[in-house]
C-alpha cells in the first residue's frame, strides 16, 4: 500500500510500526458550529485510508479529539476562543454548545457511512495531562513563562519547520499576517501551550494549574490524546491541509520534544473543497451543511460520490452542477447495482482477478476515481455472471461505502413514495378518531413493504426498513 506523506514530501510504502495493528490519529472538529461539507470531505478521505487499511488486512486502532476549548478564533494566539464565541452569540454555555454540534456532526458521519473512530476523546477532558506534559516541556527547557502565559519555544528546536520544508523567515510572515506581533514570546514562531492571559476575559472554562486559572492552547490537545491513547510512536497522523501548518507543526514539536525521537512517520493531509469563494469555511459563515443538501432533495451518498471521484490530493470545486452530476452517476450505478440477480456461481479467477485491480487502485495512493472504473468495469463485464457481480460489489463497498446493494427512500419511484404518504395520512386520521385497529394495520402492511414508520414530535416520518 503506497500513500503520500507530507513529512517526506513522496509517495511512500506504508510500512506500520506493529505489522498487525496500524495506529491512527485524526484531527477532530471545533463544535462551535455544524461541519461543513469541506470538513467532511477531509473525514471522508480518512474513512477511505482507515476502510484501505481494514481491506489490506490491518486492524486500526483510531483516536479522534474533539476540540471543544482552546481554538482560538485565529490559527495564531490570538482572537478569542470560538467556543466561548459561539456560546455567547447563542446563549448557551460552552458545553452545551459542544455537545450539540458534536451530535450534529456524528449524525453527519452516520449519513455519509463514515466510520466513526473507536477512540473519541473531548478536549476538556484531559487537562490534568496537558499539565503534566506542559510541565515536562519546561523542565526540558521548550517552554517558559512570560508574562502570564506558557509558551513552546520553536528556537530549541533543529528543525520546527520539518512538516512545510518552508523557510524560516517565509513562514513567519505568514504568521505575522493580521497577528498582532507578542511582546512576551521569545521567538515569533513561538506558541502559547497555557493561557492565563488574553485580552478576552471572559473565558467560560478555566482550570487551576502551576501557572494560574487558564485553558490550554489550542495544539497541546491533539498531542496529549493521541500519547495517552495510541502512545509513543504513531503510524498516521491526518487532518486537512490547512492543519499542516501551524497546527501539525507544532504538534510534531511538542511532541517530539516531550517524548525526545521520532513521533508519527505518515502524515496525510486532505487538500481543500473550494466554492466560488475559495476555501469553504466554517468562520466566514457561508457554508454548505450535509443537511442543507439533504433540505435540497440530495442524497448524503452523492456527495460522498463527487468526493471519491476526485484524488484527495487535489482541490475540488463545490457547484450544484456537480452535485447534480454526481447524484445522477450515482442513481444510474444504484440502478445497476439493486437490478443484480443471484445467478450463477463465483467465478474465482475472476473475482480474484477484478479484486486485484481494485486493490491495486485504492492502494495507490487512494486512487478512488481509478477504483469506480474497476467498479464500472465489473458492471458492463458481459462474460461476468451477476452472482460474482454480486459479490464483487460487495467487496468493494467495504471500502467506498456507497450502500450499493442497500434499497433506500432514494431509490424508490415517486409513485411508492406518494403511496406510502396517503397511507401515513390515513393512519394519522385513524389515529385522530382513536381507531388504533386501523392504524395499527396501516402500520404492519407498509412493514411488510419494507417501509419502517416512526412516531416523533414533527410527525410521522418512515424509511426502508
Ligand atoms: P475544524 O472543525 O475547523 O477544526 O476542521 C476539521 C477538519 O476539516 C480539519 O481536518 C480541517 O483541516 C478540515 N477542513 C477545514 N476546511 C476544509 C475544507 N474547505 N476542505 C477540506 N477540509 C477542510
Ligand atoms: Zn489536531
Amino acid at each position: 500500500m503506497k500513500i503520500y506523506n507530507t513529512l517526506t514530501r513522496k509517495v511512500e510504502e506504508f510500512i506500520p510500526i506493529n505489522k498487525n495493528i496500524v495506529k491512527m490519529y485524526t484531527c477532530g472538529p471545533t463544535v462551535y458550529h455544524y461541519a461543513h461539507i469541506g470538513n467532511l470531505r477531509s473525514y471522508i478521505m480518512e474513512d477511505i485510508l482507515e476502510k484501505t487499511l481494514i481491506y489490506n488486512g490491518y486492524k486500526v486502532d483510531r483516536v479522534m479529539n474533539i476540540t471543544d476549548v482552546g481554538h482560538l478564533s485565529s490559527d495564531s494566539d490570538s482572537g478569542e476562543d470560538k467556543m466561548v464565541k459561539s456560546a455567547k452569540e447563542k446563549k448557551k454555555s460552552v458545553l452545551d454548545i459542544a455537545k450539540f454540534y458534536t451530535d450534529a456532526f456524528f449524525k453527519d458521519f452516520e449519513k455519509l457511512n463514515i466510520k466513526k473512530p473507536e477512540t473519541i476523546e473531548p478536549a476538556t477532558n484531559l487537562i490534568s495531562d496537558y499539565i503534566e506534559l506542559i510541565k515536562v516541556l519546561i523542565k526540558k527547557g521548550y517552554a517558559y513563562f512570560s508574562n502570564g502565559n506558557v509558551y513552546f519555544d520553536t528556537s530549541k528546536l533543529k528543525d520546527y519547520y520539518v512538516l512545510t520544508n518552508h523557510k524560516e523567515d517565509e513562514m513567519v510572515v505568514g504568521v505575522r499576517q493580521g497577528v498582532e506581533k507578542d511582546p512576551n514570546k521569545k521567538n515569533q514562531a513561538d506558541f502559547v501551550l497555557w493561557f492565563t492571559k488574553s485580552k478576552f476575559e471572559d473565558q467560560e472554562l478555566k482550570w487551576e494549574s502551576p501557572w494560574g486559572l487558564g485553558y490550554p492552547g489550542w495544539h497541546i490537545e491533539c498531542s496529549c490524546i493521541s500519547m495517552k491513547h495510541l502512545g509513543e510512536y504513531l503510524d498516521i497522523h491526518c487532518g486537512g491541509v490547512d492543519n499542516i501548518f501551524p497546527h501539525h507543526t507544532n504538534e510534531i514539536a511538542q511532541s517530539e520534544a516531550y517524548l525526545g525521537h521520532k513521533w508519527c512517520n505518515y502524515w496525510v493531509h486532505c487538500e481543500h473543497l473550494n466554492d466560488k469563494n475559495g476555501k469553504m469555511s466554517k468562520s466566514n459563515g457561508d457554508f454548505l451543511t450535509i443537511s442543507l443538501l439533504e433540505e435540497k432533495g440530495y442524497n448524503p451518498l452523492s456527495y460522498r460520490l463527487m468526493c471519491l471521484q476526485s484524488h484527495y490530493r487535489k482541490q475540488l470545486i463545490f457547484t450544484f452542477e456537480n452535485l447534480d452530476n454526481a447524484e445522477q452517476t450515482y442513481k444510474k450505478l444504484k440502478q445497476k447495482t439493486l437490478s443484480l440477480k443471484k445467478e450463477g456461481a463465483l467465478d474465482n479467477n475472476k473475482f480474484n482477478y477484478y479484486k486485484n485491480e481494485f486493490l491495486n487502485c485504492i492502494n495507490d495512493d487512494m486512487n478512488t476515481s481509478s477504483a469506480l472504473t474497476v467498479l464500472y468495469n465489473v458492471l458492463t463485464d458481459n462474460d461476468l455472471n451477476e452472482y460474482t457481480k454480486i459479490e464483487l460489489v460487495k467487496s468493494f463497498d467495504e471500502v467506498l461505502s456507497l450502500d450499493l446493494l442497500k434499497k433506500d427512500v432514494h431509490d424508490l419511484d415517486d409513485k411508492t413514495i406518494l403511496y406510502i404518504e396517503e397511507k401515513i395520512k390515513l393512519r394519522s386520521k385513524a389515529k385522530e378518531n382513536k381507531d388504533y385497529l386501523t392504524a395499527d394495520k396501516i402500520r404492519d402492511e407498509l412493514l411488510n413493504k419494507g417501509i419502517l414508520l416512526k412516531d416523533t414530535k414533527e410527525g410521522t416520518v418512515w424509511e426502508k426498513n
